[in-house]
C-alpha cells in the first residue's frame, strides 16, 4: 500500500503495464534540481553564502572572545603587579610627613599663581599635566575615585596609567543606570574597578538601625556606606584622584588641584578642578566614553537613588541631592 501524498503533489498514473510507475512530482516544479542547472547553481550559491556569513560571524566572535581574554589577562597581570608594589615589593608606603612634602612640591609645580596677569603669573597646569605628575610621583599607589556619573577621569588616568584601580563606592543604593555605567566602564576602559562596599548590607543596616536610615539620618547613612569604606580602601594607596570640579557647587568653589587629605591621610588630586560642564561633555563625546544615561534625563548630579531627584532646567545642579535637607555633601569631600 502506497504512502498517502500531501501538499501540492500529484500522482501521474502509469498508462501501460510495461512502464515504470511514475514518481510523485510537485506540481509546476521540475522533478529534481539536477534537471535545471540554473536552479542547482543558485541553490549552491545561496548555501555557500550562508556558510560564508556564518563562518565570518564565527571568526569575528572568536576575535572578540580572544580580545576579551587578552584584556582579562592584562588586567589580572596588572592587578597582581600593582598589588605587589603596594605591598611594599619595591618601596614602602610613604609616611604622612613625606606625602605632605610631595603635596608642597606638586603645588609649587602645578598650581598657578594667584594674580592673573601679574608678574610671574603662571597658569594652572592642565588635567593631563597633573595626571602625568601624579603617575610619575605615585605610580600604582594612585587610585581614581568614581561615582560613575561619567567615565572621563577614569579614561584620562588610564591613558597614562593603564589598569589603574578605580574605586567605586558601591553603597547598595545605586540606580540601575549607575551600575550599568560601572559595568560598561569595566568593559570599555583599561581600568581595574574596585567595588568599595560598606561593612553592612542594606538588609543588615535596616535590621540594626531600622529601615530608610537615609531619610532619618543621612549623615549617619553616608558615614557608614560611603565615608568609612572609602577611608578603609584608601589605606592601600598614597593618593587618590577625584572628579571634583569648582563649578559643581559653592562648597567646591575653591577646590585645589593638589591637597593633603587629612581625613584619609593621603594626597588628594583634583585634575578636573577647573573644567566646566561643557568641557567634560565635549571630552566624553570626543572619546566616545560611557556617560550615565540619567545625566541626560534630568539628573545633572547622581548619587544614591533614595537621595537623588530630578532637577529643573537652570536650577542648582546639586539641588536634587538630599533635596529639602540641610546637606549638600556626603562627606567624602568635606
Ligand atoms: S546618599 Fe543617601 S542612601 Fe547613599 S549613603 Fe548617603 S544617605 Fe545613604
Amino acid at each position: 500500500m502506497s504512502e498517502p501524498h500531501s501538499g501540492s503533489t500529484a500522482v501521474v498514473a502509469a498508462d501501460s503495464g510495461d512502464q515504470e510507475p511514475s514518481s510523485p512530482v510537485p506540481t509546476g516544479v521540475p522533478a529534481a534540481d539536477d534537471a535545471n542547472p540554473a536552479v542547482h547553481a543558485a541553490g549552491n550559491g545561496f548555501a555557500s553564502g550562508i556558510a560564508h556569513s556564518l563562518s565570518d560571524r564565527t571568526s569575528r566572535l572568536d576575535e572578540i572572545r580572544a580580545r576579551a581574554r587578552a584584556r582579562d589577562e592584562a588586567r589580572e597581570q596588572a592587578r597582581e603587579a600593582h598589588a605587589y608594589v603596594r605591598a611594599g615589593g619595591i618601596r614602602r608606603r610613604r609616611t604622612p610627613e613625606e606625602l605632605k612634602n610631595v603635596v608642597e612640591r606638586g603645588q609649587a609645580l602645578l598650581h598657578g599663581t594667584s594674580l592673573p596677569g601679574g608678574p610671574g603669573t603662571q597658569r594652572e597646569a592642565s588635567a593631563e599635566a597633573v595626571i602625568a605628575w601624579a603617575v610619575r610621583e605615585f605610580g600604582p599607589w594612585l587610585a581614581v575615585a568614581s561615582s560613575m556619573q561619567d567615565t572621563v577621569l577614569a579614561h584620562l588616568v588610564s591613558r597614562q596609567l593603564p589598569w589603574v584601580d578605580v574605586l567605586f563606592g558601591d553603597t547598595g543604593y545605586h540606580f540601575a543606570e549607575t551600575i550599568g555605567t560601572r559595568d560598561a566602564a569595566e568593559l570599555s576602559l583599561d581600568v581595574n574597578i574596585v567595588d568599595v562596599r560598606p561593612e553592612l548590607t542594606v538588609a543588615e543596616q535596616d535590621a540594626r538601625y531600622g529601615a530608610r536610615l537615609h531619610d532619618r539620618d543621612p549623615e549617619k547613612c553616608c558615614a557608614m556606606r560611603k565615608v568609612a569604606p572609602m577611608k578603609q580602601a584608601l589605606r592601600n594607596y598614597e593618593a587618590w584622584a577625584t572628579g571634583l570640579r569648582r563649578g559643581e557647587a559653592s562648597t567646591r568653589r575653591n577646590a585645589p588641584l593638589i591637597t593633603w587629605d587629612e581625613r584619609n591621610q593621603v594626597v588628594k588630586i583634583n585634575p578636573l578642578a577647573g573644567w566646566t560642564d561643557e568641557e567634560v561633555e565635549e571630552y566624553a563625546a570626543r572619546n566616545g566614553l560611557v556617560v550615565n544615561p540619567l545625566h541626560d534625563d534630568g539628573y545633572p548630579s547622581i548619587g544614591c537613588a533614595p537621595c537623588t531627584q530630578r532637577v529643573e532646567n537652570g536650577a542648582d545642579k546639586r539641588s536634587g541631592r538630599w533635596a529639602g535637607l540641610d546637606k549638600v555633601e556626603c562627606g567624602l569631600h568635606a
